[in-house]
């Protein structure tokens, strides 16, 4: 096992902690290095630290702040082949996704520091000047999970520090190390305090939702942890934003042209070993194109190439994590015990150590199954047949989540209209996955709680301030 190289970084220095835990490789499933495990002395520091850098900080000029973020950025793009790897070996992803993600993040830095709140006059009527000032809250609590831990970090530092804010990070205890190193390159790039990052177990998130120090929490992960967060946070009345779990459907529409449609549907729904909280995670077919897509998808799928994230040749890694994988495997199992369903390829774990499961298509899916209720998070996908649309997108519907969605046709109109009846935070026509700087994002119903990114994004990470001035005449 590689000897412990990480630390914290708190107030602009390396720490280190008396505890440490195992990271593992889940392509092997053994522990490849150790973390050291904030205590809540470190935490109350970190917090500390990033309220004494919240004065200085918060009032530089929105351009001074995009600078000193564009610095950060590019310290982060000297390290990916460093840092990419670090990634790969936590994760699972095949090597060239991890450094995409890595160059996704550097991008989405500078593209997210594009926008400003200016002050605005609502009012100005001879008697009255009425302003709308938008002010930056304090210190952030930002609270990531191990899908994508590089990128959704970036898009919490991007908004939050851009608005004026300061922040202590933490990753999951699954996926610490890489974040660690995003630290490493804040202390050389950020004044000290400005960032800091924590690394511990699911306690610590409970220690930073609850402390009075915090003035707003950016949290994504499960559903169930954020209702948790949500209470946590209530005891201040910390400002919230949840991105949680979602189980998108994508419909296609009959007149989908299903040889341009299929590859980009099977990587909505596979990327990632389909641990994205955006995947694709139910397909609605109609009759007259459902055996055709069905086949198209399970070619696909029985092809991917899966392995190692650091062998060149694999296309899609591990499950991230056991519980993750036995999940993913439960909901497998429980799909083959009913035989209303048919898996045409995968179904199984591959005979090999880590966490592998292989592309699995699941065909006539049932509304009731577990595998179409719950968020599989894993390289699984059921594909539901439908006669009418309206009745497609009724169950499509019918889930307490809503996070984003997809339709699929040669008409594209057609298609933002059907769009519109669909109810998540984001629906793409002929497109599933991904974000860009100026889309703010976030869910319906259970899928979360505000939103993250664009200008919706940036004003969530600040407090509106209404000034009322009489004029003389
Ligand atoms: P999780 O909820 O188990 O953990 C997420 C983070 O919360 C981790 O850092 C964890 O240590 C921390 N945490 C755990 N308990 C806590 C508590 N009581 N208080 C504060 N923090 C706590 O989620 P996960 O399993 O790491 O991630 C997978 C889930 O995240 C999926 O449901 C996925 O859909 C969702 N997700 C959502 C988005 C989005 O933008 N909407 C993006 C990626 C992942």
């Amino acid at each position: 096992m590689a000897q412990a190289s990480f630390t914290h970084t708190i107030d602009g220095k390396a720490e280190t902690s008396e505890s440490s835990f195992d990271v593992v490789n889940p392509a092997t499933g053994e522990p490849f290095a150790k973390c050291p495990d904030a205590s809540k002395a470190q935490l109350d520091k970190a917090i500390a630290a990033s309220r004494k850098a919240f004065g200085p900080w918060s009032r530089l000029s929105f351009a001074e702040r995009r600078k000193a973020i564009a610095d950060f950025a590019h310290g982060l793009a000297a390290r990916i082949d460093e840092i990419g790897p670090v990634l790969t070996k936590e994760q699972g992803k095949p090597l060239g996704q991890a450094k995409w993600e890595i160059g996704a993040a550097v991008h989405e830095l500078e593209a997210m520091c594009e926008l400003e709140l200016p002050t605005q006059i609502i009012r100005n009527d001879g008697k009255h000047r009425v302003e709308l000032v938008y002010h930056p809250l304090g210190v952030v609590a930002a609270i990531t999970p191990w899908n994508f831990p590089i990128i959704l970090a970036a898009h919490k530092i991007a908004h939050g520090l851009y608005a004026g804010n300061t922040m202590v990070l933490k990753p999951s205890p699954y996926t610490p190390l890489a974040t660690l190193l995003m630290g490493e390159v804040a202390r050389s790039t950020l004044p000290p305090g400005v960032l800091n990052t924590v690394a511990g177990g699911n306690a610590l998130g409970g220690w930073m939702t609850e402390h009075p120090g915090v003035d707003r929490v950016s949290f994504t992960g499960s559903v169930a942890t954020g209702k948790k967060v949500m209470a946590s946070a209530s005891g201040t009345l910390k400002r919230v934003t949840l991105e949680l779990g979602g189980n998108d459907p994508a419909i296609v529409l009959d007149d989908a042209n299903l040889d341009e449609i299929t590859p980009n549907l099977f990587r909505g729904a596979f990327l990632n070993a389909g641990q994205i909280c955006m995947a694709v995670k139910r397909i609605y077919a109609p009759d007259k194109l459902y055996e055709p897509l069905v086949q198209g998808l399970t070619k696909l799928a029985a092809a991917h190439r899966v392995g190692d994230g650091m062998d060149p040749d694999s296309e899609m890694g591990p499950l991230q994590n056991k519980m993750q994988f036995d999940k993913v495997m439960d909901v497998i199992e429980a799909t083959k015990r009913d035989k209303r369903a048919r898996i045409t390829t995968g179904g199984h774990q591959l005979n090999r150590p880590g966490y592998f499961i292989a592309p699995t298509v699941v065909a006539d899916a049932q509304d009731d199954m577990r595998i179409v209720q719950e968020e599989q998070f894993g390289p699984v996908l059921p594909i539901l047949r439908y006669s009418e649309l309206d009745e497609a997108v009724r169950r499509a519907n019918d889930t307490r989540f809503g996070l984003a969605a997809s339709v699929w046709t040669n008409d594209y109109e057609k298609g933002a209209e059907v769009a519109k009846r669909i109810e998540a935070g984001t629906v793409w026509v002929n497109h599933h996955v991904g974000s860009e700087a100026d889309m703010p994002f976030g869910g319906f119903k259970e899928s979360g709680l505000g939103r993250e990114i664009g200008s919706l994004g940036l004003a969530s990470y600040m407090e509106p301030q209404v000034i009322k001035v009489p004029l003389r005449a």
